[in-house]
């Protein structure tokens, strides 16, 4: 088996119908960007800025933050590569950097990711200068996480817009292009997509976090690990009403959570509309053999059907359709 997917890294993950499925990895860190060439992705969807900061003793200067960012879109090559900024604060907890915040009851919705970024700005200042310096010249793809509200997605741009001001008032090189994105992983944010959808140019669902918040269940308590499932009505319905509304905002959207890496749930999301997946290396393949034994249309007539007659067991239903088409 392990073979067999080697031998699809140089195959496009396209359905039996001919529609185009954009895989793409996660990563974190320098040594992440192998992960490109070994399984074939198309980019990186989602490039988890803090880990830099979580793996060192001190605060990473501007500097090594814009040489690291430098090094991935130079081992990146011609493939895109999306920036989330830093997802710190709550439960990734830094003593160098918010020693003034209090012990939190409930971490993971607490004073986390853009809320500590636009509050501490010269820390998202700092990631902004490094992040618009190292894509001189390129595309800069930059993606904000835990936007609650439209307006917490126009402050981070602001910042990030004078940030490239400056940078052109020194008369020093600028990306090329700037690409800005919110992550979709607060439920709220769903109920302000037309506010948000004409101001953003892609938009990625985070459905680690979307999930916990979706059915207040800690993503991280092993007692509530088996009780909601990916494959529920609740979360199919969300990733539908998200994904219909941006298609005809002409925004692209995509699944960067633990979800789209495995292949029944990845097979749903596509069914329902999610043609790009960022998802973990090692799924790579599995994902992108399932992907070639889809019929698109088919599986697509399928999830409206079911999302209008939903059952107790959604993952048996797809489960079954799936095995009846040879998936
Ligand atoms: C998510 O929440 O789904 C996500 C991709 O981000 P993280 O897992 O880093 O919170
Ligand atoms: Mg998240």
């Amino acid at each position: 088996r392990k073979a067999a997917y080697a031998a699809l890294r140089d195959l496009a993950p396209e359905t039996r119908d001919g529609h185009r499925v954009t895989v793409m990895v996660n990563a974190g860190l320098r040594d992440d960007v192998a992960a490109l060439d070994v399984t074939g992705a198309d980019g990186i969807g989602l490039f988890r800025t803090e880990f830099q900061f979580l793996v060192s003793a001190t605060l990473p200067q501007r500097e090594r933050q814009q040489r690291l960012y430098r090094e991935v879109l130079d081992a990146a090559g011609d493939r895109p590569v999306v920036f989330r900024t830093v997802d710190i604060g709550g439960d990734k907890a830094l003593p160098y950097l918010v020693a003034d915040s209090a012990e939190e009851e409930n971490p993971a919705m607490g004073w986390r990711a853009l809320r500590l970024a636009l509050e501490r700005d010269g820390l998202m200042k700092a990631q902004a200068r490094a992040l618009l310096e190292a894509a001189a010249g390129r595309t800069l793809n930059v993606m904000f996480p835990m936007v609650s509200e439209a307006w917490e997605f126009d402050e981070a741009k602001a910042l990030f817009e004078a940030q490239r001001d400056w940078i052109a008032s020194r008369g020093r090189r600028l990306p090329v292009e700037i690409r800005y994105g919110a992550m979709l992983e607060v439920p709220s944010l769903a109920y302000q997509l037309d506010l948000l959808l004409p101001k953003v140019q892609f938009l990625s669902i985070g459905t680690n976090d979307l999930t916990q918040f979706l059915f207040a269940a800690d993503r991280a308590n092993p007692k509530l690990a088996e009780r909601y499932d990916w494959l529920s009505t609740s979360i199919l319905r969300f990733v539908r009403l998200v994904s219909d509304q941006a298609r005809a905002a002409g925004v692209p959207v995509a699944v960067c959570g633990e979800m789209g890496g495995r292949p029944l749930e990845a097979m749903a999301l596509i069914g329902l509309g999610i043609d790009r997946l960022s998802i973990t290396p090692a799924a790579v393949g599995p994902i992108k053999a399932m992907i070639r034994s889809l019929d698109h249309g088919a599986l697509q007539a399928r999830m409206v059907d079911l999302l209008d007659h939903p059952t107790r067991d959604m993952r048996a239903v797809l489960a079954d359709w799936a095995a009846s088409q040879g998936v």
